[in-house]
C-alpha cells in the first residue's frame, strides 16, 4: 500500500486551476521527483499535500486514511514535513534553536539533534549561529534538519537546489543520498533533471497543472522527460500509481 496517495487532485489559486485532476502515489522508502517547468504546479501540488492549500477537488490519503481536510499542523504531527522553497527559517534563531522548535511535541524516532548534525556535519560548526548568517546551502541543510525533527513518515522537498552554488548543491545532495540509503521517503520537486534522474527511483513530469509523464526513474529516457518538461509530445503516463 502506498503510504502517501494523491487521488484526482485539484488545486486553484482564484480562479486559476494550478494543479488539475493530479493522481499520484508515493511507496514507502522510494523517491519521488517532481519535475516540470516554472509555473506547472509542482509547489502547489506539495502545498497542498501539506495542508497549506486547501484543494478544490480531489482527496489526499496518508497511511491510509483520507487527511484532505486535515490542518497542516496536523498533518505534521502524522507524519508529513514539508521544507518550503526558499527554506523559511527562523532568521533571528540560531541553527540549534530552529532544530529544537520543530523537535518540540514531535513524534520519537531515529531523528533527534544529533542525528541531524550526524546527516548534515556542516552544521555542526554553525550550531549556534543565527540562521539569517548562514550561506545559502547551510540554510537548506538547517532547513532538511528541521523538517527531520519531527520524524516524518514522508518528507517534501521543494526546490532544495534553488539558488545554491553547484558546491553547496553537491553537499545538500550528497547528505540526500544518506537519508535515502537510510530508507527516507521523499517527494522532491527538482528543476534539474539530471539532479532528480540520479536520486530518484521514480519521476513524475507537470506541465499546466497535469501529470503529463510518469515512470520509474530508470525505464525513463533523458529524451521522454523533456520532451513531456517542454510538453513537445503529450502523452499520458505509463505505470502512474504504485
Ligand atoms: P516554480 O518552479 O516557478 O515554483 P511550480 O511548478 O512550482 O513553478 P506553482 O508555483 O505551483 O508552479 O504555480 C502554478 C500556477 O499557479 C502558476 O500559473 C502560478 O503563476 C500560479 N500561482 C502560484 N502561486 C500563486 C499565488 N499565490 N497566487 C496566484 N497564482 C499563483
Amino acid at each position: 500500500m502506498p503510504i502517501l496517495k494523491v487521488e484526482s487532485l485539484d488545486v486553484r489559486h482564484g480562479l486559476l486551476p494550478a494543479v488539475r485532476h493530479v493522481s499520484l502515489a508515493v511507496a514507502e522508502g522510494e523517491t519521488l521527483a517532481l519535475v516540470g517547468a516554472n509555473g506547472a504546479g509542482k509547489t502547489t501540488l506539495m502545498r497542498a499535500i501539506a495542508g497549506a492549500h486547501k484543494p478544490s477537488g480531489g482527496r489526499i490519503v496518508f497511511e491510509g486514511t483520507d487527511i484532505t481536510a486535515v490542518p497542516a499542523h496536523e498533518r505534521v504531527r502524522a507524519g508529513i514535513a514539508l521544507v518550503p522553497e526558499g527554506r523559511r527559517l527562523f532568521p533571528e534563531l540560531t541553527v540549534e534553536e530552529n532544530l529544537l522548535v520543530a523537535g518540540q511535541n514531535s513524534k520519537q524516532g531515529h531523528w533527534n539533534v544529533e542525528s541531524v548534525l550526524d546527516a548534515f556535519p556542516i552544521l555542526k560548526p554553525l550550531y549556534k549561529k543565527r540562521a539569517a548568517n548562514l550561506s545559502g546551502g547551510e540554510q537548506q541543510a538547517a532547513a532538511i534538519g528541521r523538517a527531520l525533527m519531527t520524524n516524518p513518515r514522508v518528507l517534501l522537498l521543494d526546490e532544495v537546489s534553488l539558488g545554491l552554488s553547484p558546491l553547496a548543491v553537491e553537499g545538500v545532495y550528497h547528505s540526500l543520498q544518506t537519508l535515502i540509503a537510510g530508507g527516507a521517503t521523499i517527494l522532491l520537486v527538482e528543476q534539474d533533471l539530471g539532479r532528480a534522474a540520479a536520486v530518484a527511483t521514480r519521476i513524475a513530469c507537470m506541465l499546466e497543472g497535469r501529470i503529463v509523464l510518469e515512470g520509474a526513474a530508470d525505464s525513463l529516457t533523458r529524451q521522454q522527460i523533456t520532451e513531456a518538461y517542454f510538453g513537445l509530445n503529450r502523452r499520458v503516463a505509463n505505470g502512474v500509481g504504485a
